[in-house]
Order: structure tokens, then C-alpha cells, then sequence
């Protein structure tokens, strides 16, 4: 299975209502889309959006190193050695962790139907249906409160409450007005997106264990590089705490769990650089006890079809963030997941069963 063209697309969906965190406001989703196609007729697809603020990368960068640096390494290469060219793509290129998820969730896709598998199925097939959370954004308590019974009544049943914005207090306010408003059987996780510094995190959790709000996880509440304040907010409350900015690649997840900094790991295609490097990080928090969620940037349903083979292929990944597609005004892509309210179920074609994207 000989690869014989690698082509990019750019392409920009509006989302119904902004997507707002401590670290950036989204009004539209953009994204590369990757077409692989093989000599024995077969395509894959794959998906970077741009997301400066935490990757980086730019839609011009995953252009770029898609075009100048992964399309000449990719050319002429054999995918039945598939273990060569994943290494390689680690290897000739530091960073652009976007660029190379695009790359290798489209490899993946032409490997699994290859081997005539839904990718899933190729990866492990440890579920065949999965549940998302829903992402309430980071606006007034009583917007958040509204938002909140909103998701509600569409049969959300976990919210992911975006925090740590402003001061810490204006937080707990906010998360009060959300439990009052949705009551007590909804499952409330945070996301503070390194918006607080580490005492202000012990505080702010205590305040809510104290104030029984019942959190089932507080994600990323320091700096990504402050490790050591991660771990010390782990150590001083009982709430779970997640990292997610502060783990892109193997080496670092090993360092938070060696040093158990955190309870539990959201991994993003988006930072690991794809589905071969999700499943090494997967693998050493599986070994430590450490279970995972796997979350997505603002991408469309391309990309989370890829996030959500993955997800679903692997016992130890029990958490599901998967509701970016449901933020867009329109979906532009043929095949793939399907949504019926929080359930996402599969098709029954091989790869990702993505056949087209409409633009
Ligand atoms: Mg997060």
C-alpha cells in the first residue's frame, strides 16, 4: 500500500454561540483537512485546526509542514511497514503536534480499512458507543446557570464547566448558581485552563468540597509548564485534578505520573501528534493506575471521528469530551460518528468511514 498523494484543504464553519475559556474565545472553527490517497485506491482523512494558544500551531504551520516537510518524507512510502513511518513522522519534524494528529489519523485510516476494520475495531474495540460531556463557557453565573439547564434539557447529563477566567471567587459563584440550576444527579467537571495559581486552586477547590457542589474533577487548574503546582494542588485537595495542557507527549505524561502530579490525563490528539503517541500515554497511565478522558480542540466531526475511534478502542480511557461538532452551525463532513443527543455511536465502514467533506 503505496502512498501517492497527500492534499490540503483550509476550511471555516461559524459556531452557534462563542466558545469562551481563560484562554480564548472561538466564534468560528478552522481547520487543514488532509486527503491521503494510496496506490490500491484507497483515502484517508485527516483534520488540524489552529490553535495557537495552547499548541501553537497556525493553519499556515500545519500547511507548511504538511506540504514542505511530511509530503516529501510520506511519498513512495509503504504503509504495510506502518511502524517506520509513524517514527518517522516523530522524527523529522520537533513540535507541530497538530500537523502530524492530521497526518496520522489519515494514515490510520487508510491502515484500518486496509485491514477492512472500522479503526475502533483496528485499535482494540473496547466499546462500541460512547457518552459525551457538554461544555457550558465561561460567561456570568446566571448565563452559565441559563446554558447550563439549557444542555440539561437536550439529555446532557455531565457538564464541563469552563472556569478561571477572573478572580477565583467570581468561580465558586458560578458554580453554584450551575448546581442550583441543574440539581444534584448532573455530574459537574471544571476546567480552569491554568487560569488560577496553585494556592488560589487549593482554596477555590476546598471552598466547593466544603460547600458539598460535588466536583467530580477539576482539569488543568495551574500553569502547563507548573508541574510542581500541580502536584501540589493533587496533594491538598480530594477532588480528582486532570492534567491536560501540561501533558503533549509520552515523556511528559511520564513525568506527572512518576511523580504523581495527577489523577487522571486528558489526552488530546491534537498535542500527542496523533493516534501512535495517544496510545504510548494511554499505555503508561493504564500502568500506573491513571485512568484518561480524551478531549479535542474546536475541531469538526473529521477530527472527532479520529479522537473517538481511539477513545473507544482502550479500556483504560473512561471519560469522553467530544461535543465540539455540535457547536457548529453546519457540518461539512459526509460519514463518520453519529450523535443522538450525548451518544455517539459508529458506522460500520472501515477506517474512520469518512467519505467526503463538503466545503
Ligand atoms: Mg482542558
Amino acid at each position: 500500500m503505496i502512498i501517492t498523494s497527500i492534499e490540503t484543504y483550509k476550511v471555516a464553519v461559524p459556531l452557534t454561540k462563542p466558545f469562551k475559556t481563560a484562554l480564548r474565545t472561538v466564534e468560528t472553527a478552522e481547520a487543514v483537512i488532509v486527503k491521503i490517497t494510496c496506490d490500491n485506491g484507497i483515502t484517508g482523512w485527516g483534520e488540524a485546526p489552529p490553535t495557537h494558544v495552547i499548541t501553537g500551531d497556525s493553519l499556515n504551520s500545519v500547511e507548511y509542514a504538511v506540504q514542505q516537510i511530511f509530503k516529501p518524507y510520506l511519498l513512495q512510502k509503504n504503509l504495510l511497514n506502518y511502524e517506520v513511518v509513524f517514527q518517522g513522522i516523530q522524527t523529522i519534524l520537533v513540535g507541530n503536534s497538530s500537523a502530524k494528529a492530521a497526518i496520522d489519523m489519515a494514515l490510520y485510516d487508510c491502515i484500518a480499512q486496509n485491514c477492512k476494520l472500522p479503526l475502533y475495531h483496528f485499535l482494540g474495540g473496547y466499546r462500541n458507543e460512547l457518552e459525551t460531556d457538554f461544555t457550558v463557557s465561561v460567561n456570568s453565573p446566571e448565563e452559565m446557570g441559563e446554558d447550563a439547564v439549557q444542555y440539561v434539557k437536550k439529555g446532557f447529563t455531565v457538564l464541563k464547566v469552563k472556569v478561571g477566567k477572573d478572580e477565583a471567587s467570581l468561580d465558586f459563584d458560578r458554580i453554584k448558581k450551575i448546581r442550583e440550576q441543574v440539581g444534584k444527579d448532573i455530574k459537574i467537571r471544571l476546567d480552569a485552563n491554568q487560569g488560577w495559581n496553585p494556592k488560589e486552586s487549593i482554596r477555590i477547590i476546598r471552598k466547593m468540597e466544603d460547600a458539598g457542589l460535588n466536583i467530580e474533577l477539576v482539569e488543568q487548574p495551574v500553569l502547563a509548564a507548573d508541574i510542581e503546582g500541580l502536584k501540589q494542588v493533587t496533594d491538598h485537595v480530594d477532588t480528582p485534578i486532570m492534567a491536560d495542557e501540561s501533558i503533549f507527549t509520552p515523556k511528559q505524561a511520564m513525568q506527572v505520573l512518576k511523580t504523581r502530579s495527577a489523577d487522571l490525563i486528558n489526552i488530546k490528539l491534537m498535542k500527542a501528534g496523533g493516534i501512535y503517541q495517544a496510545q504510548t500515554i494511554n499505555s503508561l497511565a493504564e500502568t500506573c493506575g491513571v485512568e484518561c478522558m480524551v478531549g479535542s480542540m474546536i475541531e469538526t466531526r473529521l477530527g472527532i471521528t479520529a479522537a473517538a475511534h481511539f477513545a473507544a478502542s482502550k479500556k483504560n480511557i473512561t471519560r469522553f469530551d467530544f461535543d465540539a461538532p455540535l457547536m457548529l452551525a453546519n457540518d461539512i463532513v459526509t460519514g463518520g460518528i453519529s450523535y443522538e443527543g450525548k451518544r455517539i455511536t459508529f458506522p460500520d465502514a472501515h477506517g474512520l468511514g469518512i467519505s467526503g467533506i463538503k466545503n
